[in-house]
């Protein structure tokens, strides 16, 4: 049910945030469907947790009989958004056809659990959205709980995590915890989820093409008939004209190319980058060595360890010989902090009655 919609890569799941009206129901997902003929599933929240109260909470089960007559009509498959068993009930007794978990459920163990103990028997297929929090065993565990009620279609969507201040996105996208879920999990699909991690129309092309590029299997995107009206997440939704457009402009490249030149050429460059990486670890090593030498330097002479001058001119010379070799001076200075972070833990332990920090 699930599995099979990903034969036309990617799965591209679209609809409304919320459903509002039967009318903004029907006429979004005709729309959808009259611009983007291939899409086979159509997204509709019924229940919506909200962060603050006093917003629109979602219409509830009624929203279900409107799903269950359009699927009827257009001939597609739904998926909605469940959070508690009652939920999981009212769906499949509306013919849902996929249910998900959101972000704000997957963080709980218990609520994951009810929802769980109330799949058993059904093997309905769920997606699991990462919990809001970066904990990537909490996510694990969310599609863990849900396999243990026998569900045998999972998949996992990427929403982004939540964070405190404003930044370029409404949910940062912390690509590693997704690509550390596929690594570990090659056989669950990855669906990405660029509208909760835009929070902005404008980002939604950037991040798709992104997901592509790290090979998702698909992409939900909420689409409204009138996104500037929506109520909910009407920054982030898009009309289905501006769906189908981005959906012509996202490249989806091959998986691999089966061809002896480019196999060869690629051995070679990445045989070029194995012996540079070996260079950087030998590297690593000696310095590290000078470390070890210093902290015993500083402890002999009783001088403290962490020593503020030299940290700000490593901190500011690096990011700076960086940028003349054309690298990104943030990524050096992130290089540099983990460098740093390491020798702190080196010198305090060769100096375990020194000070607590250390430098280098
Ligand atoms: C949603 O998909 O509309 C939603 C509430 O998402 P999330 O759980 O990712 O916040
Ligand atoms: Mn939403």
């Amino acid at each position: 049910m699930l599995y099979e919609l990903f034969r036309e890569k990617p799965l591209v799941v679209a609809g409304p945030c919320s459903a509002e009206t039967p009318e903004q129901l029907y006429q979004t997902i005709l729309k959808i469907k009259a611009e983007n003929p291939n899409i086979e599933l159509f997204r509709a929240g019924i229940w919506k947790p909200r962060t603050r109260p006093n917003s629109f909470e979602g219409v509830g089960q009624v929203g279900l009989d409107w799903f269950l007559d359009i699927k009827k009509e257009l001939n597609l498959k739904t998926t909605v958004e469940v959070a508690t068993p009652q939920h999981v009930e009212q769906a499949l007794k509306k013919e849902v056809d996929i249910l998900w978990i959101g972000a704000r459920s997957s963080v709980n163990p218990f609520t994951v659990q009810e929802i769980a103990d109330a799949l058993k028997g059904t093997n309905v297929p769920v997606m699991v959205k990462n919990p809001i929090n970066p904990d990537l065993a909490l996510w694990i565990g969310a599609i863990e709980r849900i396999m243990g009620a026998g569900i045998e279609q999972v998949a996992a969507i990427h929403r982004g995590f939540s964070y405190y201040g404003k930044g370029k996105y409404r949910n940062e996208p912390m690509w590693q915890i997704a690509l550390d879920f596929k690594g570990q999990f090659p056989k669950i699909p990855l669906i990405g989820d660029p509208s909760h991690i835009a929070g902005k129309r404008e980002l939604l092309l950037e991040l798709a093409q992104r997901m592509m590029d790290l090979r998702y299997d698909g992409l939900m995107i909420e689409t409204h008939i009138d996104p500037q009206n929506a109520w909910s997440d009407a920054a982030q939704q898009l009309t289905p004209t501006d769906l189908k457009l981005l959906l012509s402009q996202v490249q989806v490249r091959k998986e691999t190319f089966d061809d002896d030149f480019y196999t060869n050429k690629l051995r070679q460059m990445r045989e070029q980058i194995d012996l540079i990486d070996q260079e950087i670890v030998n590297h690593l090593a000696k310095r590290t060595e000078l470390i070890r030498q210093i902290g015993i330097y500083k402890q002999e002479n009783n001088v403290a360890i962490f020593q503020p001058k030299r940290w700000n001119e490593i901190k500011q010379t690096r990011p700076n010989w960086g940028k003349a070799q054309n690298l990104e001076s943030d990524f050096i200075l992130m290089l540099y902090k983990l460098i740093h972070d390491e020798s702190i833990r080196l010198q305090t332990e060769e100096n375990s009655e020194g000070s607590i920090e250390g430098n280098n």
